[in-house]
């Protein structure tokens, strides 16, 4: 058995897309990412998502698109973490735990709002149990838009800030 899974990896062969040589530029770097260059832990928040983003994020954590080879990093603590990744709209339950995860990450920190639903509601807007986008809970240094957006947009604002 063992024998057949190696040939099947070999005959798979490296299935991660290639990365472009350069980080990504265009836009501004945010000032607190300055400290991050080449390392970024994530506490990743889901304040209301549809699950959506999830799935795209867990992508881009994958094999095909593997960020963890420009030293980014999902961690499972504020407190281990120089970034936050927030999902979805803020619904009522998740504003005051949101405000204290943010309060627990050390500074330099940096606040990431992922998709349309972070950035401005997106399809839960006005809904009965949103408190509103996630700028209006916690300082956002990094927005990146789409319902929901796919890995490699995701991978290019975290390349940004790691400047890999
Ligand atoms: S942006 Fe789209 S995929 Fe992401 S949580 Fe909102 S509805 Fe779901």
């Amino acid at each position: 058995m063992a024998r057949g899974l190696a040939r099947k990896i070999l005959a798979t062969g490296r299935v991660t897309e290639s990365a472009d040589g350069s980080a990504p530029s265009g836009e501004a770097i945010p000032d607190a990412a300055s400290a991050l260059r080449g390392s970024l832990q994530i506490r990743h928040v889901d304040a209301g998502s549809c699950n959506g983003c999830e799935l795209e994020v867990a992508s881009t954590f994958g094999p095909v698109y593997d960020a963890e080879r420009f030293g980014v990093r999902l961690v499972a603590s504020p407190r281990h973490a120089d970034a936050l990744l927030v999902t979805g709209p803020v619904t009522r339950n998740m504003a005051v735990p949101l405000a204290k995860t943010f309060e627990a990450t050390p500074a330099p920190k940096v606040v990431i709002a992922l998709g349309d639903c972070a950035l401005g509601c997106g399809v839960f807007a006005e809904g009965y149990g949103v408190e509103g986008p996630v700028a209006d809970i916690v300082p956002v240094d990094v927005e990146v838009p789409g319902c929901p957006p796919d890995p490699t947009t995701i991978l290019k604002a975290m390349r940004r800030i790691v400047q890999q």
